[in-house]
């Protein structure tokens, strides 16, 4: 980020308008940009100055705005936190799925196959039974003969 473009920034970073990306490369660069840190200060002093409800009765403005700088800090790195654990959520939730639909279907093959058994074992012919009828009635057998 270039000088010109901070300091389009001063003012929406003031009114809370940065999005994650832009505060984080604004604070890079008022951190290592002396005339842009110096432009913000004042601002900031204006901001405080002409706003009621932020005139506390403090008007060390150098070390409030370095107490905001900070607390723009922790902000960014709670929202990295946030969306690395988010990431991580992510790819844990899509590893239970994964997991619970092959169980899933491991356990609906697994009770196909037994039914498929099943249905083999009932519908297989009782060759001992009919071996017994047979034996027992000769009758039968002539005529199956
Ligand atoms: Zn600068």
């Amino acid at each position: 980020m270039d000088c010109v473009r901070a300091q389009k920034l001063i003012r929406p970073y003031l009114d809370g308008k940065l999005s994650d990306r832009e505060l984080e490369e604004f604070l890079d660069h008022v951190d290592s940009c002396p005339a842009c840190h110096d432009e913000l200060e004042i601002y900031f002093s204006i901001y405080q100055t002409l706003g009621e409800e932020t005139d506390d009765g403090d008007y060390n403005f150098t070390r409030k705005l370095d107490e905001k700088l900070q607390r723009s800090e922790q902000y960014l790195t709670r929202r990295h936190i946030f969306r690395s654990m988010k990431i991580v959520l992510i790819v844990c939730a899509e590893l239970f799925f994964i997991a619970a639909f092959s169980g899933l279907v491991t356990r609906e093959l697994e009770e196909v196959q037994s039914t498929i058994e099943m249905v083999e074992t009932e519908t297989e012919p009782d060759t001992q039974g009919l071996r017994r009828i047979w034996n027992r009635n000769p009758a039968i057998r002539v005529k199956m003969d």
